[in-house]
């Protein structure tokens, strides 16, 4: 197995036969090894440097039903809210005074327009002209993704959740399909945004074939970003009895993704700062450089519910940047205040 980490670390690409072993491979002292070697190609391209987030959730409406989210359309329980685009203008003023160079509005989808969404691209490109803009607000055509990033957003992520087909027609219904999220990943890349995929660790009906396609996937597709967390359930959801993702798994497959891509920009989840209380500190020191505090009203933080028992929901924007910059100096690791835009 170290072999194959060995190889990985010198920029060979594996077989999908051969990343599906190191899932099946997985102990702690592969991890360590696998961390170890991640963390060096880290800190040769990004030193000590933590690029930082602001992550404004700004709105649960969403017209999807995937069958693992809290804030999927089918569930009633769950009070929604979007906030109003001067609500969001609020929020990035707040944190460009924190030090947040960039931005990330994320929501359900169809909660906000286009034009709402072209709209505060453009005021927030104008008022702050230092700051980037990624969006995270799911499934578009091609032409509204056009529009967004003539509006001035530089980033979007959407995860593929899965790169196996049948496996990501167990995560959502029929209504959703796997090749229209794959046509917008590519779309997002085209047009030039800097792209970021990603997907859940442990989700439901995942094996370390499907995890094995997620890795040739991401080789192949080479994206600015890549997300993974746990997966966590949510107990108004149809996965709301199943368990949820390993935070060891999730740390190894962060160290496999930056020994892949030594360059791309990893953040260490909320998720992952959830299944574990040093979770986001521990994704770091396995391979990350990026976290991604909150920036919501504290009022509506508890409604953006993907999964139960979500962390940092009740904090003040100030709290949450003050307690992650306390995090990632207890490890040796100094939050920036810049854009932080990919090295390459
Ligand atoms: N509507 C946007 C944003 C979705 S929320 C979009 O489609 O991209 C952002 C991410 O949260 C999702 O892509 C999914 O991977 C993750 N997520 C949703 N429910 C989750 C759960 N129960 N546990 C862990 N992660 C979850």
């Amino acid at each position: 197995m170290r072999r194959l980490i060995d190889r990985l670390a010198a920029g060979e690409r594996l077989t999908e036969a051969e990343y599906a072993a190191l899932v099946t491979g997985f102990t702690p002292e592969l991890a360590q090894y696998a961390a170890a070697l991640a963390d060096d190609a880290r800190k040769k391209i990004y030193g000590n440097r933590i690029f930082v987030r602001g992550l404004i959730e700004v709105g649960n409406r969403c017209k999807n039903d995937c069958y693992y989210c809290g804030i999927r359309r089918s569930n009633a329980t769950v009070p929604r809210y979007c906030l109003t685009p001067e609500e969001i203008l609020g929020c990035c003023a707040e944190g460009h005074a924190l030090g947040f160079r960039t931005f990330v509005l994320q929501g359900g989808e169809g909660c906000l327009s286009l034009e709402t969404v072209c709209g505060l691209v453009r005021r927030i490109k104008r008022d702050y002209p230092d700051c980037a803009v990624t969006l995270s607000l799911g499934e578009f055509p091609t032409e509204a993704y056009r529009a967004m990033r003539e509006a001035g957003a530089d980033r979007y992520l959407l995860r593929h959740e899965t790169a196996d087909p049948a496996h990501y027609r167990r995560l959502h219904p029929a209504s959703m399909s796997f090749e229209n999220r794959m046509r917008c990943l590519r779309d997002l890349k085209a047009l030039g945004f800097q792209t970021g995929c990603g997907f859940m660790v442990g989700s439901p009906f995942q094996t370390p074939q499907s995890l094995a396609k997620d890795l040739k996937f991401i080789e192949g597709f080479q994206p600015e970003m890549c997300g993974i967390g746990p997966f966590l359930p949510q107990k108004d959801t149809p996965f709301g009895a199943y368990p949820g993702g390993s935070g060891e798994l999730t740390c190894f497959l962060l160290s496999l993704l930056r020994l892949m891509h030594p360059h791309m920009l990893i953040p260490a989840t909320t998720a992952l700062g959830t299944v574990d209380p040093h979770g986001r500190e521990k994704g770091i020191l396995a391979g990350a450089n990026v976290v991604m505090p909150n920036l919501s009203p504290t009022s509506e933080r508890k409604k953006y519910a993907l999964y139960d028992h979500k962390i940092c929901t009740g904090d003040e924007s100030a709290q949450c940047i003050a307690c992650m910059r306390a995090r990632m100096a207890s490890i040796g690791f100094a939050v920036t205040v810049d854009r932080g835009d990919i090295i390459l």
